[in-house]
């Protein structure tokens, strides 16, 4: 009998209407690729939330089994470098937006978009991780890559308590930086303190109009959150700073001047986690294995089983999710 496996699909109706089912698939209905993979755990990062919600248009392919993180267990390949047995993981080459996800009992990819589950990495950890995580280590690498080491002053983690925000505000401070973390939800500071934040302080004092200059408060930052906030935190950072920007949780626009750049010299820092090529995925998957503290990992994390995915893509999008969510798969 054939294998059947349960999976969400997204569709979309000829008056592009979109609609959410959960369906059960087979190994014949998956997409090309060269490795088969028997999905252990996956997460629900923002961008799978604006998939499955449709508040963006993030898929470009119907349907689409959405889910752009996975870790699991090769189980057939005839790619030379994986085998049967092999854990793995998998993070964004558009899985998820044009490519059959992480959310279904098994997909299939194209080898060259694994790497390998960090030795001493669960699945379940690897997705506590999950491309918001990773994303976090790009920043931070990117930061020091600049120069901005602990020594050059503390730096500002915005968008605090959502995925990205967490992770990054639990590297900084095991790395020793003085980490500003800056949160909408004031309830959240302890959570944060906890994580390794030296100081909180609220999204109202980033999130109205910029001035083209403002007080330096920071040698640097990262932002998840665009908008009006990116502009402000690029307004306060201090001379020769720099900022690592990788999201739009508050909007895509940059109501920013090039006073910081022009007369502060700061610079300001894309970060990718897509498209990244190979060798910055597996130098950010040793500094996560290496910096990232398993108890602090733990605690940022919840677990969700597959029922619980679409409930919480809603809930990403509305900001009512605290750090990461692992779903078990
Ligand atoms: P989360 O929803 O977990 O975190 C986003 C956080 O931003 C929220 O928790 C909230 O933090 C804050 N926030 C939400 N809405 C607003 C708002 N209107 N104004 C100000 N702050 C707001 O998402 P992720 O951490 O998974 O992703 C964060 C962003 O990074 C997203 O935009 C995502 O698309 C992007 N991203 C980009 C990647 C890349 O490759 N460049 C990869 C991964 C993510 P708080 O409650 O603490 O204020």
């Amino acid at each position: 009998m054939t294998k059947t496996f349960k999976a969400i699909l997204v569709s979309r109706d000829a008056e592009k209407k979109q609609s959410v089912a959960v369906t059960d698939l087979t190994d014949a209905d998956l997409m090309e690729g060269d490795v088969t993979i028997a999905v252990e755990a996956t997460t629900v990062n923002y961008k799978d939330g604006l998939a499955i919600s449709g508040k963006a248009p993030v898929i470009r392919r119907w349907p689409l089994v959405p889910g752009i993180d996975l870790a699991g267990t090769v189980i057939s390949s005839s790619n030379p470098d994986w085998h049967k047995g092999d854990k793995v993981i998998l993070n964004g080459w558009g899985v998820g937006e044009t490519h059959f996800g992480a959310y279904a009992g098994r997909a299939r990819v194209k080898g060259d978009w694994l790497v390998p589950l960090p030795e001493g990495m669960s699945a379940h950890d690897a997705m506590a991780v999950g491309t918001a995580g990773y994303t976090a280590m790009l920043c931070v690498m990117a930061l020091e890559r600049h120069g901005i080491l602990p020594d050059r002053g503390p730096v500002v983690v915005t968008g605090a308590a959502g995925g990205v925000g967490s992770v990054a505000v639990s590297i900084l401070s095991s790395l020793g930086y003085h980490v500003v973390a800056s949160t909408g939800r004031n309830a959240e500071s302890p959570y944060l303190i906890n994580l390794g934040a030296a100081e909180v302080i609220s999204r109202d004092e980033l999130n109205q109009p910029a001035k083209p200059l403002a007080k330096e408060r920071w040698a640097g930052g990262i932002d998840s959150v665009g908008s009006h906030t990116l502009a402000n935190v690029l307004s306060m950072t201090s001379y020769g700073g720099a900022v690592a920007a990788c999201g739009l949780a508050g909007g895509m626009d940059l109501p920013s001047s090039v006073a910081p750049f022009i007369l502060r010299g700061v610079s300001l820092l894309g970060i990718d986690s897509v498209m990244a090529p190979k060798a910055v995925r597996l130098e950010a998957w040793r500094r996560i294995g290496s910096d990232l503290d398993v108890d602090k990992l733990a605690s940022l994390s919840t677990t969700i089983g597959f029922d619980g995915i679409i409930g919480a893509a809603h809930d990403i999008v509305d900001g009512k999710i605290r750090g990461r969510v692992v779903v078990d798969m």
